[in-house]
């Protein structure tokens, strides 16, 4: 019987970084369940938490109320997503001004998916920011952001090809982006050869992998498929019988993510964004069993 499926600590010495990402709340519930959540991440030490920006710019004010929120009542660096849907130059320029006045410094920043959901075809709004690329451009020309994009390990499904997004990715990265956060992914050699494909190109930013526990089977192969995320047979397998099985479900998200984790940290990977679903319990379990636990909060001076 083998018991090395999950390591009870990491083996290596090597910094091991997160960053976690979570949504804007729609209700008064979700917003207690969300600061539940940021209180019980924080003490862990995130390099940054982004907060994302609702389809077809839906969240615009709560985005802007959530970071200013981290902003005013937490240590933590926050980074605002932006997307070009639905907005034009200048609306999209007033959000950004915005954040720059409650002072985030970092944009995630993001074409979005079309107006009539992921599958349709994308239309830049008239007057608004053509692509993920003129929007990093824009962001750049209103304030020294530091500033994140997208990048997709198993292509982006509306590219023709994996080079084509690479070449996509170097537009952001010229216009001014100096890390990329993945799409999540389950086969990490996927991610591991789409690095070599980058580095090949000419590219040295940091490629982050986005990593997202598995709570809920089926909703997160639905979305993958959607994505364009490969789902391997074995993750199926991991989760089989287990659908009316919450508990057991959530113990093994959190073996499946912290395998993954320590998979790529053997494999020289030393930061990884976590996709939250504004719930801390999984991703606290995943990263006490890496080894990062809550420091004690300084003393203020
Ligand atoms: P891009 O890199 O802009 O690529 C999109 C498509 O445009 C590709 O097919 C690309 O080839 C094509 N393209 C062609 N020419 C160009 C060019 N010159 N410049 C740029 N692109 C070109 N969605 C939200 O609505 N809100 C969020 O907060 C959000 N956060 C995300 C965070 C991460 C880490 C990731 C990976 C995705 C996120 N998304 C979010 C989803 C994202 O908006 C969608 O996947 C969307 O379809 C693509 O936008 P993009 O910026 O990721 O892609």
């Amino acid at each position: 019987m083998s018991l090395d499926v999950v390591r009870p600590s990491r083996q290596s010495n090597r910094p091991l970084r997160v960053s976690f990402e979570f949504f804007p709340p729609k209700t008064a519930e979700m917003e207690t369940s969300l600061w539940h959540a940021i209180e019980r991440l924080a003490p862990i030490g995130p390099s940054f938490v982004s907060v994302t920006y609702g389809a077809g710019g839906s969240t615009r004010e709560r985005t802007h109320s959530t970071v200013s929120r981290i902003i005013r009542e937490t240590n933590l660096k926050p980074a605002a997503h932006l997307t070009c849907v639905a907005a034009t130059k200048d609306e999209v320029d007033d959000v950004v001004r915005a954040y720059w006045d409650v002072g985030v410094r970092h944009v995630v920043a993001l074409r979005g998916d079309p107006v009539g959901g992921i599958g349709t075809t994308y239309a830049a709004h008239p007057g608004g920011y053509e692509n993920s690329t003129a929007l990093v451009a824009g962001l750049k020309r209103l304030g020294d952001f530091e500033i994140s994009v997208s990048a997709y390990p198993e292509k982006h499904p509306e590219s023709a090809t994996l080079d084509d997004d690479i070449d996509v990715l170097k537009a952001k990265i010229d216009a001014g982006a100096t890390r990329a956060i993945t799409q999540f992914f389950f086969e990490n050699d996927h991610y591991l050869r789409y690095v070599d494909r980058v580095r090949a190109a000419g590219i040295h930013i940091p490629i982050v992998p986005g990593i997202v526990p598995v709570e809920n089977f089926r909703q997160t192969a639905s979305f993958a498929k959607r994505a364009g995320a490969y789902v391997p047979q074995w993750l199926a397998d991991r989760f089989d019988g287990l659908d009316d099985d919450a508990t057991t479900r959530r113990l093994v998200a959190a073996a499946v993510a912290a395998e993954q984790v320590f998979d790529l940290l053997d494999r020289g990977v030393q930061d990884f964004h976590f996709y939250t679903m504004n719930k801390s319990e999984l991703v606290f379990a995943i990263c006490h069993l890496l080894g990062l636990k809550p420091q004690p909060a300084r003393e203020a001076a």
